[in-house]
């Protein structure tokens, strides 16, 4: 499984990412934890990046790709891996497709947590407490001030990617307001949509199969066409975080969410196949 993250801080990635972890023996690659570490041992990175982590700022791309890239050839990486907090700008997306490219490494999906703005501080405070209540430390960049700078950073840098990865019909969104254990299930029906992992691994058989019939459609423009039908499907639904992007919430997540090219198994394929191509068929139909 190799699989992006994308959402704005607070809204669940490392969360998810260390379920998805834990389940499967994937290797989670959190920029952000990295830098932590180098800003700790106080390597020449950490020392770059030390005061702009603190500002809420992005740290320069060159050095983020530089640690990915790094991090991509280690021998642990071969079974997969989970991208939380990286790319966070088109530099860095492009950066990596060129970098998959050359390691001839095939992304699977890019998956959107996307979760209500007024949500994110509250979100963010439960999480100092929480650290604060296990005696670990608390990060310095979780402060209000700092997680507004850290939300407009995503805003204009981050969010971008979303559209970025629409169009290479790779991202599904999930409504990242759902509790932690309804996130996962939607993240795993994703998953086994795309044939990234086994689809009994992620929900009972029966389950599965119904999923996969309902899940497996293309995000891309044919979809962003259905897409509004979704929206209007999605009661509780967060905010739009970005024009160019649909929003899947429970029930719209089964209409949409999952990208193109799936390599489902048995009957969720073929489900999913027919799927594909009724969509594709309203989609000619409405545009003729
Ligand atoms: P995170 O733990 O993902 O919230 O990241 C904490 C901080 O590390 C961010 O606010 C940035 O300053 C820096 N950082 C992490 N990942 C990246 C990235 N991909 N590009 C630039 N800066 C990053």
């Amino acid at each position: 499984m190799r699989l992006i993250l994308l959402g704005p801080p607070g809204a669940g990635k490392g969360t998810q990412a260390q379920r998805l972890v834990q389940k499967y023996g994937i290797v989670q690659l959190s920029t952000g934890e990295m830098l932590r570490a180098a800003v700790a041992a106080e390597t020449p990175v950490g020392l770059q990046a030390k005061d702009i982590m603190a500002s809420g700022a992005l740290v320069p791309d060159e050095i983020v790709i530089g640690i990915i890239s790094d991090r991509l050839d280690q021998p642990d990486m071969k079974n997969g891996f989970i991208l939380d907090g990286f790319p966070r700008t088109v530099p860095q997306a492009a950066a990596l497709d060129e970098l998959l490219k050359k390691k001839h490494i095939r992304l699977d999906a890019v998956i959107e947590l996307r979760v209500n703005e007024s949500a994110l501080l509250d979100r963010v405070e439960t999480r100092v407490a929480e650290m604060r209540a296990r005696g670990e430390e608390v990060r310095i960049d979780d402060t209000p001030e700092v997680l507004s700078k850290r939300l407009a950073s995503y805003r204009s840098m981050t969010e971008p990617l979303i559209h970025y990865y629409s169009e290479r019909r790779k991202l599904a969104t999930v409504d990242g307001m759902m509790t932690i254990e309804q996130v996962t299930r939607e993240i795993y029906r994703i998953l086994s949509a795309v044939g990234a992992v086994e689809p009994r691994a992620a929900v009972p058989a029966r389950k599965a199969r119904g999923a996969a019939r309902k899940t497996a459609r293309p995000v891309g423009k044919k979809v962003a066409k259905t897409g509004k039908k979704a929206v209007k499907t999605a009661p509780k639904a967060a905010k739009p975080a970005s024009k160019g992007a649909k929003k899947v919430g429970k029930k719209a997540g089964r209409k949409a969410g999952s990208p193109a090219k799936g390599r489902g198994t048995g009957k969720a394929k073929k489900a999913a196949k027919k799927t594909v191509r009724k969509a594709a068929k309203k989609g000619h139909e409405k545009a003729s």
